[in-house]
């Protein structure tokens, strides 16, 4: 018979619904190979979960849990009560809360695999980040954040891949918010016309499911910053933390970025919020930059991220990858696909 995985999901906000729908239909189609059980679901105030570790239906779970009168449990009962199943289990993290992300090596060293969009344990301090790899090993477990950076984009993946199979990153470059880039493109797009008001277009946003639970903490800069943290790390940089470095915020400074807009205009420029890290120098930075109409950057369409990987192999042409980085059912895709990952080695 199909061996069994357990599932436990905190947060079921823009993203972690769509994740659900999309378990739904990877635990149809993956009947015969693993049965997938969801053990636990939980939002901050609320959670399902049983002593027996029953089965909590996929179909009705949005459902059950919003009817639920249970509490969600505190971080290091859930992790003895998902360890103590007896049965191999992933947890997944669609949250953005820095208290979950403390403890993933709790749940790492008691061989609890983890699966997140959650960029908080992966950019926060350079201590933390040592301490979930070290738990990892520890505890054999499995950790997969492809939509930590750039939602769905394969931009985890590629920079580990690029480093483990022994290229060099020399520089990365790109628009690293789905957020920044919707904004830009609709207020200063290489046409020429545009400019609402701000405000109206940072709704607007949110609306769409485009920005962080709280839009500030894109318009600061610290979403892209922290995105560069991991990327940074990942090609060898020893970053402290995503505060260590130089960040442009927008808040509340759209005065500055139209005046940008103008001096780029009048050099037939459009500006864009980008980050950068150049390796060699270990700079990594973040904030307005000016780019020709024909640059790529200046080209992207909704909310797309675009990120260039400069590197020995690839010579000064980069590998490119461009595509939405924004949005629920891609963010989940990534999640999704991370699972699928976890999914084959256990
Ligand atoms: P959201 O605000 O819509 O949902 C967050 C969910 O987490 C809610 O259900 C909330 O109750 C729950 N939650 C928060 N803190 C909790 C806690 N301490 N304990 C239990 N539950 C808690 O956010 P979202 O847009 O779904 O984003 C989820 C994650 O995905 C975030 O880390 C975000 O950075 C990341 N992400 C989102 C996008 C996107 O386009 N929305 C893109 C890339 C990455």
């Amino acid at each position: 018979s199909a061996r069994q995985v357990n599932i436990a999901i905190i947060g079921a906000g823009g993203v972690g619904k769509c994740f659900l729908s999309q378990l739904e239909s990877l635990a149809a189609r993956r009947q015969n190979k693993q049965k997938l059980v969801l053990t636990y679901i939980a939002t901050s105030k609320k959670a399902v979960y049983s002593d027996s570790y029953s089965p909590i239906a996929l179909d009705s779970v949005v459902s059950t849990l919003s009817s639920s009168s249970q509490a969600p449990l505190a971080l290091p009962k859930l992790v003895d009560y998902l360890a103590a199943s007896g049965t191999k289990t992933v947890l997944v993290d669609n949250t953005s809360s820095q208290d979950i992300a403390d403890a993933y090596p709790s749940f790492l060293r008691r061989g609890i695999s983890i699966v997140t969009p959650n960029k908080k344990a992966f950019s926060g301090s350079y201590k933390l980040w040592q301490d979930i790899f070290a738990a990892k090993e520890e505890g054999g477990a499995l950790l997969y954040h492809e939509a930590s950076c750039g939602a769905g984009l394969p931009v985890i993946s590629t920079i580990k891949d690029l480093v483990e199979t022994g290229d060099e990153v020399t520089k990365i470059e790109g628009v690293f918010s789905g957020t920044m880039s919707f904004l830009f493109n609709s207020f200063a797009p290489t046409s020429g016309s545009g400019g609402g008001k701000w405000s109206a277009e940072v709704a607007k946003a949110k609306e769409l499911g485009y920005t962080e639970p709280d839009p500030r903490d894109d318009l600061n800069g610290l979403d892209v910053a922290r995105k560069l943290t991991i990327l940074a790390r990942y090609a060898g940089l020893e970053v402290e933390s995503p505060t260590s470095f130089p960040v442009q915020s927008l808040i509340p400074k759209e005065l500055e970025w139209r005046r940008s807009k103008a001096e780029a205009a009048k050099e037939g420029k459009v500006v864009r919020f980008v980050g950068s890290i150049d390796v060699a120098s270990k700079q990594v930075k973040v904030g307005l930059e000016k780019f020709d109409l024909s640059h790529p950057i200046a080209s992207l369409k909704g909310s797309d991220n675009i990120i260039s990987f400069y590197t020995k192999r690839y010579g000064s042409n980069p590998l490119i990858i461009q595509g939405a980085g924004a949005g629920g059912d891609v963010t989940a895709m990534g999640v999704t696909s991370d699972l699928l990952k976890v999914l084959a080695q256990l």
